[in-house]
């Protein structure tokens, strides 16, 4: 199953750059969703609580509830009801119904779909939503939206921006008329945080930038984040795979000499996605992958105790043609994890 080596000198290198971006460590809301993207729920929270991040974002109330004491604010992204009130929680709520099911004085953080046509409610139910805050005895404590293509670079970001500066506007006259106090106002991501020149907004919800990455289009001026993750497979055998001889299933690396392989205890049942032999792939050593991926083990020309099977997610993602948060969210959540 191999394990996660987690760098605790990057997490902090990554959490200072966005909390400078952010204008301070208050305006960064750290999202640890998908068991902090592959890195382990606990252990993330655990050092962003360290470095001094006071709120957090995650999908269930499950996730919340392990990770209660560590913040100020939760904001729990996917859970219709919730039976339990804390403080702590916020809840984000998608359409005017799910107002219904909530107990009272449960914070509640309104999203309002600005061109993403995903979730949240549309902006003529304002008002409609508000008052229902009002009317079942609910927290409106904040307010936010998502963008669609903040990583592309196309005026979609400033459509999207533009929508949500005029719903801000709107919510302001009509906490007004209700003599409600402001909720609090977010929408970026990592992406887009670091597309807006003076961010003004409340906290910025960070995910993939935290973890060392930014999936942007190259022509945006990137800041210089390290990955944090790397993954580390143990030896199980060595032996001498003999020129002409074929490794592993279906055959499909062949040995053009003589030469030591040795297997090891990570393959795509441990969530890393199957290679299959016809792209070549090298480890941070440069040793290589060697044929198709198993279950639960693969091969290499080494016969190092540990290998470090990547500590950067990028040449994976452009392999499996896909995008870093996919090659990270996959990693089975009962890999041990190190901090180092
Ligand atoms: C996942 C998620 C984020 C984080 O996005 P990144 O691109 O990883 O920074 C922010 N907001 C919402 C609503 C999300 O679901």
């Amino acid at each position: 199953m191999g394990k996660i080596v987690i760098n605790k000198s990057n997490l902090f290198h990554n959490l200072d750059i966005i909390s400078k971006k952010a204008n301070g460590k208050d305006k960064v809301a750290v999202v640890l969703k998908d068991n902090a993207y592959g890195h382990g729920l606990l252990e993330i929270a655990t050092l962003a609580n360290e470095f001094g991040i006071k709120k957090a974002v995650v999908q269930t109330l499950d996730e919340a509830i392990k990770i209660e004491k560590l913040f100020e604010q939760i904001l729990i992204l996917a859970e219709e009801e919730i039976h339990t009130y804390s403080h702590t929680f916020h809840i984000a709520v998608n359409n005017i119904e799910q107002l219904k099911k909530l107990p009272k004085n449960t914070n509640v953080h309104l999203k309002i779909d600005t061109g993403m046509h995903r979730n949240g409610i549309a902006k003529n139910q304002l008002k409609e939503a508000i008052h229902g805050i009002c009317r079942q005895n609910l927290n409106f404590t904040g307010l936010f939206t998502h963008h669609r293509a903040s990583d592309i670079l196309s005026t979609e970001f400033y459509w999207q921006r533009s929508n949500f500066s005029q719903i801000k506007q709107e919510v302001k006259e009509i906490c007004e008329q209700l003599f409600l106090p402001l909720p609090k106002f977010h929408s970026a991501n990592s992406s887009a945080l670091f597309r807006i020149k003076n961010f003004d907004e409340d906290f910025a919800r960070v995910g993939i930038a935290t973890y060392g990455y930014l999936d942007t289009d190259t022509i945006f001026k990137n800041p210089e984040l390290k990955p944090v993750m790397s993954l580390w497979a143990k030896k199980i055998a060595t032996r001498v795979l003999e020129k002409g001889q074929r490794v592993g299933y279906g055959g499909v690396y062949e040995a053009p000499k003589n030469m030591i392989t040795s297997t090891y205890d990570v393959g795509y049942g441990d969530g890393f996605l199957r290679l299959d032999g016809k792209h070549k792939y090298l480890t941070p050593k440069g040793y290589e992958i060697l044929g198709k991926v198993s279950m639960d083990n693969l091969s290499i020309n080494s016969e190092d105790e540990e290998v470090c099977i990547f500590d950067d997610v990028s040449k994976l993602a452009d392999i499996h043609n896909t995008i870093r948060y996919e090659i990270l969210a996959t990693l089975n959540p009962n890999i041990k994890k190190e901090v180092i």
